[in-house]
């Protein structure tokens, strides 16, 4: 990669440099109010249309995705998703449609969230589904405002606190939170499970729910699990399950079978859609029987003449966003799931796993696993020793990671663990990638002991290496400053 800066396009341009000449118009033109009317021109670049497509073309270039390399960012399954998908739902049936198109027109349409539900209740032991929340943390709290109606329906206004392990995803206390509840943070034990005593003294008649995900971010299935729910159960609470990441127990384990009444998904991390980039996303809320009434509508149903749109109950909790979701991410997660088939779904869960801890068990002696525990889809690893010995941090060895070629993996993250970096390999790596992830990371865990400083300057491959991650976030600057002798009059 070239560490040189690429200029803005604004800074390319020259005048007159256009690469649009259109014909004079002979209709009249339009009354704009003067008021309205610009004073000046905009002010866009100038440029040839070859110096367009080579400014994107290197813009392109700078991009690391999981088409460059390794890409291994926990908690997050940003896994390769196959193209096939893409083009079942780019099929004209799914696209050429319109959402106010009477029901015997898009039978087909309706069919595929039929079969959507139907496939994923099975995954997650759920007995029915919306497919109106577009990202996990609206899953989430569209789940959460399920939880309420259920309390508020049986009279329980007392039920004002939402119980949160400390391994959490950060989204489960914001949900909480926007939901009116009052979050409890429950410790994790020795072993990164829940700390059931802990739970057990949280858990009382001003609980509405717990809010938990298994495996948890530290990439651990807790086997207290049947006890955790029964605990919050017994005390009158629900028990919400956060799947977003489900590629360890994708048609292994069910939340379902595990005791939770409400579970979402993000599609767009196990089934088949990117995360990240901003693209839509697709976060479906998954609830047992009883929790049906409060369904957001309308909802498909088999009617007498086909599938038809049953508009919400009366004790729903209302449409949490227009129409029926991002459709055609459930389409790329239904053609997943077509394709895997019974067997492939959980062969899927398996290689994620197995990857997982084969990459862990590699690099153990050099990276030391936060727990020492078989993983499930992900691990996290603690340089907390790294650092104080030889002055080298999670950053460091994440920062050298791109010189290597790879992405850096999740860092920091969870809270619990100190200088963490958490690795998430995915089913698709293969072992050849795996050994060659192993062998670099030894070779910067070589050059942490011979050489501090050098990685304390990495990366050196890219034209920015250690922005102020603070300022970048809190106060980003995003806006070309117009040069004052361009300023508008
Ligand atoms: C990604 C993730 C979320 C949030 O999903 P968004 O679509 O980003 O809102 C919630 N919980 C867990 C465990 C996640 O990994």
């Amino acid at each position: 990669m070239s560490t040189a800066q690429i200029p803005l396009i604004f800074e390319r341009g020259q005048a007159g440099r256009s690469q649009s000449r259109l014909p004079v118009s002979g209709a009249p033109g339009a009354e704009i109010p003067p008021a309205l009317a610009r004073r000046c021109a905009p002010r866009l670049p100038q440029l040839s249309e070859v110096e367009v497509a080579r400014h994107y073309s290197a813009l392109e270039r700078r991009a690391f995705g999981v088409n460059n390399g390794f890409y291994p960012l926990g908690s997050c399954t940003m896994k390769y998703n196959p193209r096939l998908n893409e083009d079942v739902a780019a099929l004209p049936g799914f696209t050429q449609v319109h959402p106010l198109q009477p029901a015997h027109t898009v039978q087909g349409c309706l069919a595929a969230l039929r079969q959507a539900e139907t496939m994923l209740c099975d995954i997650t032991g759920m007995d029915a589904m919306t497919f109106q929340p577009a990202a996990g943390a609206h899953g989430e709290w569209t789940g959460l405002l399920l939880i309420k109606a259920y309390h508020r329906a049986r009279g329980n206004s007392a039920r004002t606190k939402m119980l949160v392990p400390d391994s959490a995803h950060g989204t489960n206390p914001a949900s909480a939170a926007m939901a009116g509840y009052t979050v409890v943070n429950i410790p994790s034990n020795a072993q990164g499970g829940v700390d059931l005593d802990a739970l057990r003294a949280a858990a009382g008649p001003d609980t509405a729910g717990l809010m938990l995900t298994n495996p948890n971010t530290l990439g651990l299935f807790d086997p207290n699990i049947q006890e955790i729910t029964d605990i919050v159960h017994s005390a009158g609470g629900l028990c919400y399950y956060d799947g977003a990441n489900l590629n360890a127990i994708m048609g292994v384990a069910r939340p379902g079978d595990m005791g939770f009444d409400v579970v979402h998904l993000n599609l767009h991390k196990t089934f088949s859609t990117p995360h990240g980039g901003g693209g839509p996303g697709s976060g479906p809320t998954g609830l047992k029987n009883f929790l049906r009434p409060y369904l957001p509508g309308p909802i498909p149903v088999e009617g007498p003449d086909g599938l038809a749109w049953q508009p919400a109950g009366a004790e729903s909790i209302g449409r949490v966003k227009g129409f029926y979701g991002n459709f055609l991410v459930v389409v790329k997660a239904l053609a997943y799931l077509y394709t895997l088939g019974r067997e492939g779904v959980p062969q899927a869960a398996a290689h994620a796993v197995l990857n997982a801890n084969y990459l862990m068990r590699r690099i153990a002696h050099l990276f030391p696993p936060a727990y020492d525990a078989p993983c499930m889809h992900e691990f996290v690893c603690t340089l907390a020793q790294l650092k104080k010995e030889h002055g080298v941090s999670a950053m460091d060895v994440a920062k050298a990671m791109i010189d290597a070629g790879m992405h850096p993996p999740t860092m920091y993250f969870p809270l619990i663990v100190h200088e963490a970096l958490m690795f998430e390999p995915t089913e698709t790596e293969t072992r050849e990638t795996l050994d060659e992830v192993a062998d670099a990371l030894a070779h910067i865990h070589a050059q942490a002991l011979a050489d501090p400083n050098a990685l304390r300057a990495a990366p050196r491959t890219t034209p920015i290496g250690r922005p102020d991650d603070v300022a970048a976030a809190r106060a980003p600057r995003v806006r070309y400053p117009r040069p004052e002798s361009e300023a508008r009059p």
